[in-house]
């Protein structure tokens, strides 16, 4: 028996969290948890909380059902999704802290192992892959496999980012024989884009400005150019990956406005700097290879603040 059958057994209700801002691993998990609930744990009530997430994931079984306000019937157990740390729980903490029992499974190597049980897997591509060995994947229908999918193409890039290992390939061959779409899967949900969003992808390339001699690569998108665009956090997706496909770039940087004198940062690295370390150190965390923060200050701030800890990381 897996770690999360062990625990559902004699559970009435579960709440089921991820992360704020929620990605395509953390919709994947949460809302693949929820339908395999639904479909072989009839009986246990479980609910899914997380903020407004972006409309392209709609095909999700259960997405118009997510809950964005928390409950106050506390739940027998919660399990949490896709989540390093308690603040990344947002408004939901709550729920936790008032649940009978906890269990997170997760995949960040800064997880700070905040529920009773943790499964953290860092070796693995997405937290949808740490789900699917909890899984009876006789048990996973195409509802299932449509979100587990889902999350494993986001945090892999479609297959492609070093998180990616032969384990990854074999569980998207298992959920392919499911019967899923998958060209469509990645299409709408990863590579498809509105108009704003390629105008905003496009500005943000061409304010582009690259440091340490070309290894270094930063953009940055200030609230008074998101609201000329009428875009918002959700319409980002895919700057920071075609920053860090720039050729000769060890580490790329993004940030976009997220208050008065705040900006949320996203970093890659290429092959060797480890940019978790760096977002942990300002408040924050992730990957090796992709993480991020929300730091405070103006953009030259934060970029001089980012470039100390990298130029260290390059040994400049
Ligand atoms: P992003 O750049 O937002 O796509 O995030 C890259 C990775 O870092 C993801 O795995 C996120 O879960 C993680 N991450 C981003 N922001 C934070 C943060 N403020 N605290 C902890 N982890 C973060
Ligand atoms: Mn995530
Ligand atoms: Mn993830």
């Amino acid at each position: 028996m897996t770690i999360l059958e062990q625990m559902l057994e004699g559970t009435g209700s579960v709440a089921i969290l991820g992360h704020i801002r929620p990605d395509g691993d953390c919709l994947g998990s949460t809302l693949g948890l929820y339908n395999y609930l639904r479909l072989n744990y009839p009986a246990v009530r479980a609910a899914v909380y997380l903020e407004e997430a972006s409309g392209k994931f709609g095909y999700l079984r259960g997405f118009e059902e997510i809950r964005h306000q928390a409950d106050e019937e506390a739940v027998d157990l919660c399990v949490c999704l896709d989540c390093g740390d308690l603040g990344r729980l947002g408004g939901f903490a709550c729920i936790l802290e008032s649940a009978g029992k906890s269990l997170c499974l997760d995949h960040h190597v800064t997880n700070t192992r905040f529920a009773d049980t943790n499964l953290v897997e860092d070796g693995a591509s997405s937290t949808c892959e740490v789900l699917y060995g909890q899984l009876d994947s006789q048990k996973i229908d195409r509802t299932v496999a449509e979100c587990l999918y889902t999350g494993i193409i986001h945090d892999t890039g479609v297959f492609k980012y070093s998180c990616t290992s032969a384990r990854t390939m074999e569980i998207a061959g298992k959920l392919m024989a499911k019967g899923i779409d998958f060209g469509s899967i990645i299409d709408n949900s990863f590579y498809k884009k509105t108009y704003i969003q390629n105008q905003i992808l496009g500005r943000a390339l061409l304010e582009s400005v690259t440091f340490f001699d070309g290894r270094c690569i930063f953009s940055a998108i200030r609230q008074n150019e998101m609201d000329f665009y009428g875009v918002d956090s959700k319409d980002m997706d895919g700057i920071i990956d075609q920053l860090r496909l720039t050729e000769g770039v060890e580490v790329a940087i993004f940030l976009y406005q997220s208050g008065a004198q705040e900006f949320k940062v996203s970093m890659r690295s290429q092959s060797h700097v480890d940019v978790s370390r760096i977002a942990a150190f300002f408040g924050g965390g992730g990957h090796v290879r992709a993480a991020g923060c929300t730091m405070s200050g103006s953009i030259h701030d934060v970029i001089n603040n980012l470039s100390q800890h990298i130029a260290r990381q390059l040994d400049l």
